[in-house]
């Protein structure tokens, strides 16, 4: 791509822990190729979620990414102002008839997903004709029936990918009982809202990317490209996270970690010994690895966590 002033990239991490390594390799990709673009990266604080949110986290966040050179080129954006975007796009779906409320509890959709022979956590369609029973209501899209339900794209690392929604997925939710927007439906609208072309993020989300494709189409916009990038795993295989002991970045060797993410980026080292030449050089392999026929990642990293 050579029209750099309409590429727009982001990091959207949610503040329910301190950033560790993968979120280091995912912030880094994103702002490479925003740079490699000559695009521009934005940083957006996914704080929807009150009950996970930690106390200061993203502070922490926003001041570590400063640490690291990594910084947002437009003012950030928190997903908890943006309530009234949100409503609108629900209420844009509802008149359009995509979504209906749900009443079903977690062990309902379980209970039926058994009797059905579905697999697990997949919606089996209970009330989309009406709430099966009383209580609170979640909001669902409703996804088509197949065949009409598979959704292709190419990731720029991944490849090609396909999801059959109806059988892999399931209508989703869009707003919970309890309130609280889902990250489909928060994420599409921000992307969108803030042009965004280009989303680099971790791996583990490669699975949600059907869904928010299908969504876009039904709000009319645009579907960014994608690429996922390989999650960082700790010693027992398993996706670094505050559960699973993730330590936090060492503010006091911020070389060592940039280094450390550009390896696991999988790159050969560089030996840049001060920040922002590390940066400039990283950003010119960068563009070439990723911006000439890019080569994926071939490891099989899709992650088929749900
Ligand atoms: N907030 C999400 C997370 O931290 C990432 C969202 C995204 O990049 O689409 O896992
Ligand atoms: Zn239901």
């Amino acid at each position: 791509m050579t029209a750099g002033a309409s590429y727009r990239g982001r990091f959207a991490p949610s503040p329910t822990g301190l950033l560790h390594a993968g979120s280091l390799a995912a912030a880094l990709a994103s702002w490479l190729d925003a740079r490699a673009h000559g695009g521009q990266w934005l940083v957006r604080i996914e704080d929807i979620d009150p009950p996970r949110t930690v106390t200061g986290a993203s502070q922490d966040i926003l001041r570590t990414l400063a640490a690291f050179g990594l910084e947002s080129d437009m003012p950030v954006v928190w997903q908890s102002q943006r309530d009234e975007a949100y409503t609108s796009a629900l209420t844009r779906l509802a008149l359009d008839g995509r979504v209906y409320s749900c009443t079903c509890s977690r062990r309902d959709v379980e209970q039926v997903a058994l009797q059905r022979g579905l697999a697990a956590g997949i919606y089996p369609g209970t009330c989309r004709h009406g709430p099966a029973q009383p209580g609170p209501q979640a909001i669902r899209l409703r996804v088509p029936d197949p065949p009409a339900d598979v959704v292709d794209f190419i990731d720029r690392a991944a490849g090609p990918q396909r999801q059959a929604l109806a059988a892999e997925v399931g209508d989703f939710v869009l707003r919970r009982a309890d309130g609280l927007w889902s990250y489909q439906l928060a994420v599409v609208v921000d992307d969108a809202e803030a042009g965004i072309t280009d989303i680099l993020r971790g791996a583990d989300l490669l699975d949600n990317t059907a869904r928010q494709i299908w969504l876009q189409r039904c709000l009319g916009l645009p579907s960014p490209r994608t690429l996922h990038v390989p999650l960082v795993r700790n010693a027992a295989g398993e996706k670094l996270s505050k559960q699973t002991g993730a330590r936090a970045l060492d503010g006091a060797d911020v070389l060592g970690e940039l280094r450390r993410a550009w390896a696991h980026l999988g790159f050969a080292p560089l030996h840049a010994g001060r920040r922002d030449v590390f940066l400039r050089e990283a950003t010119a392999r960068w563009a070439e690895r990723w911006l000439a026929g890019a080569p994926a990642y071939n490891d099989g990293h899709r992650d088929d966590r749900r």
